[in-house]
């Protein structure tokens, strides 16, 4: 049975399995990722490569990469969380380890997981979407990952939810992950506390005191307990989401949506409100089918089973 490796490269952590081709992890390896460094991000990918594929017959690696990722999937352009600029990983790191290497942006390489192997298997045409700190994103377009021209289509993210909106970290003011995301749910959670103390007083209480305190886990549990300010952020929240859905839908027509990231481990909260804001703002709702919304199923593996998978296709 053929092997290969799939490494998700994040902000923080760098995980590394050793991969099947039916997507199963057969080996897993996690290291703090030295984000600073780029020399030593190399590096410690290369060690935990060699590290998998000791007594192993490897094929080629995949390396999914929290980043702009190049159209020969081999350079990252620039990666907001980590210090990468113009970064030749795909060269750097098969010269480590002696085996072909593929780079890929994390979010692409997890919808393809998903697509091939998780809540999307036998989709033909999906979008995934990561609701984390951030919104990433990638597209499965007939049965093939779609990247655009330079490969970096997809972050959906950055499209323009509102005009002259809340200032994104990618300069631009009114980001849809401003309004849709894991950032966006504490904002909000914290500019209610703040107005209204009184709809907050179960958030305050959790989250120390005051409204600067709140953080995200804290509004989840805030909401568990019935706490009407944190209610009202997973509202928005979810609403937000259930819009960028149904523009995308506008545009691309999937079958399906997969669901993934941070936020999605507490759906129960919100996904209800996303189905139902996206079934009745869809732009000619009732005369076609409705794109299912589901919720991604490999978890934090996606990234490395998708990147694994397309390192044995290149
Ligand atoms: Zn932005």
């Amino acid at each position: 049975m053929a092997l290969t490796i799939g490494v998700d490269i994040g902000g923080t952590k760098v995980a590394a399995g050793v991969v099947d081709e039916d997507g199963r992890i057969v080996a897993h390896l996690l290291r703090p990722t030295p984000a600073e460094n780029p020399e030593r991000v190399a590096h410690t990918i290369g060690d935990v490569i060699l590290e998998l594929a000791r007594d192993r017959e490897i094929e080629a690696v995949g390396l999914g990469a929290a980043g702009f990722v190049d159209e020969t999937r081999s350079i990252v352009r620039f990666a907001p969380n980590l210090a990468w600029r113009e970064e030749p990983l795909q060269k750097k790191v098969s010269d480590l380890v002696g085996l072909p290497v593929v780079v890929e942006n994390d979010a692409n390489a997890m919808a393809w997981g998903e697509a091939r192997f998780g809540a999307g298997r036998g989709e033909s045409h999906l979008v995934c979407v990561t609701v984390g700190t951030g919104i990433g994103g990638g597209i499965v377009f007939d049965g093939s990952l779609y990247r655009g021209r330079w490969g970096m289509g997809a972050e959906f993210g950055h499209m323009q939810a509102v005009p002259q909106g809340r200032l994104c970290g990618c300069g631009n003011l009114g980001c849809w992950e401003q309004y849709a995301s894991g950032s966006a749910l504490v904002n909000e959670a914290r500019k209610i506390a703040e107005a209204e103390p009184d709809r907050a007083v179960t958030l305050l209480k959790i989250a120390g005191g005051t409204p600067e305190q709140i953080e995200g886990h804290e509004v989840t549990e805030a909401a568990r307990q019935g706490d009407p300010a944190a209610l009202a952020a997973f509202s928005s929240m979810a609403r937000w989401i259930g819009q960028g859905l149904t523009d995308l839908v506008a545009v691309l027509d999937p079958g399906c949506f997969v669901l993934g990231g941070g936020v999605s481990r507490a759906a129960d909260l919100w996904i209800d409100e996303t189905r139902e804001f996206f079934a009745t703002h869809l732009s000619g709702r009732g005369h076609r089918p409705l794109a299912d919304i589901r919720l991604a199923e490999l978890g934090a593996s996606a990234g490395l089973v998708g990147a694994a998978d397309l390192a044995r296709r290149r």
